[in-house]
């Protein structure tokens, strides 16, 4: 794959957290990975696996430890002035509550209208126009501008949030769970507004979820987190037929399925305990306390990332053997 075709890469980033002596949060602990122009790329797992954290570093929110992050080859966090300036413009976030992200004090329009304050300087006439166009775009209308957050639902917020991030017209949006904080009969409304606002504008998404069965429907690709690391990357169709990893099983496994004779055959892995503390994970693979197919070898090796068949990547010891490749039992209770 060309690296010109990419918008964002990751090399070993990794984001560490100094607690006291002797004592490192490792909430980002070695991910590689890239984003393709105008792909929506999924990033799931349980909270506290790093992937929020990951999401703020790509922004410049938090320096990385080690390793780099690059939009458009430019290394993000070597920036001058001048070109952290543009990137503030091209890289922008929705975060996950919508309560708490918009000032309570501010009206809609100068909520929207922050960044075009900052980078364009926009005023009178032109500031107000291109604020109503935004609220259209993301459907909501110029009524809305003179009101203030507390006067709207949570999904009319988290479009005020849309509305925000798209005013400087970004090219990278980081949506930071942007659905987990809603009624479910909303985030369906949401998640179909960002997906046409990927085709309509050539967006490029970051879209951070916990939730495997909400980001299988919109995302190109997934990438599947723990404790602070990476274990499995591929297609939402191949990781849905085909996981690999024992992580990304037992989250599908979890996903209740339309077709009631399926339902009733599935059998959800019960992941036993709770994820270990990133101050102090376990040898090996950070998995294995609670991997269901954990091998001695598991505490005594860290499980590389390796591509077993094209653009599906993974990191467990089990394919260390090519034998071990070829297993449908999850395909076959799915398709
Ligand atoms: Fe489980 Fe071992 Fe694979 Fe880790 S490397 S996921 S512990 S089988």
């Amino acid at each position: 794959m060309k690296t010109e075709e990419m918008m964002v890469e990751l090399k070993d980033v990794k984001k560490h957290f100094y607690i006291r002596k002797n004592q490192t949060l490792k909430a980002v602990d070695g991910v590689s990975f890239s984003i393709k122009k105008g792909e929506m790329f999924g990033l799931v797992g349980e909270s506290g696996c790093g992937k929020s954290t990951l999401g703020r570093t790509i922004l410049r929110l938090y320096e990385p430890t080690e390793g780099f992050i690059t939009f458009k080859d430019q290394i993000v966090h070597q920036a001058n002035a001048q070109q952290k300036k543009e990137l503030d413009r091209s890289m922008q976030m929705i975060f996950q509550d919508p309560y708490a992200s918009l000032n309570p004090r501010s009206m809609v329009m100068d909520i929207i209208a922050e960044g075009l304050d900052v980078h364009r300087h926009l005023r009178g006439k032109e500031r107000k126009e291109r604020v109503w166009e935004l609220l259209e775009t993301v459907g909501l209308s110029k009524e809305h501008a003179n009101r203030y957050p507390h006067e709207f639902s949570g999904g009319q917020r988290q479009r005020i949030g849309i509305a925000r991030a798209l005013a400087l017209q970004p090219e990278f949006i980081v949506a930071d769970e942007p659905i987990s904080a809603l009624d479910v009969s909303i985030q369906a409304q949401v998640v179909n507004l960002l997906q046409k606002l990927q085709r309509e504008h050539g967006l490029t998404f970051l879209f951070i979820a916990h939730d495997l069965s909400m980001v299988r429907h919109i995302s190109d690709r997934i990438g599947v987190m723990y404790l602070g690391k990476l274990v499995e990357l591929t297609t939402s169709e191949q990781l849905y037929k085909k996981p690999l990893h024992p992580y990304t099983e037992a989250l599908l496994s979890a996903i209740p399925i339309p077709d009631p004779d399926l339902e009733d055959k599935r059998k959800p892995i019960l992941l036993k305990g709770e994820i270990p503390s990133p101050i102090s994970p376990p040898s090996g693979c950070v998995f294995r306390t609670r991997c269901p197919k954990a091998m001695e070898k598991c505490a005594m090796m860290v499980p590389e990332m390796k591509e077993y068949e094209p653009g599906h990547y993974a990191a467990c010891h089990l394919y260390d053997e090519k034998s071990n490749w070829d297993h449908d039992e999850v395909a076959m209770t799915r398709e």
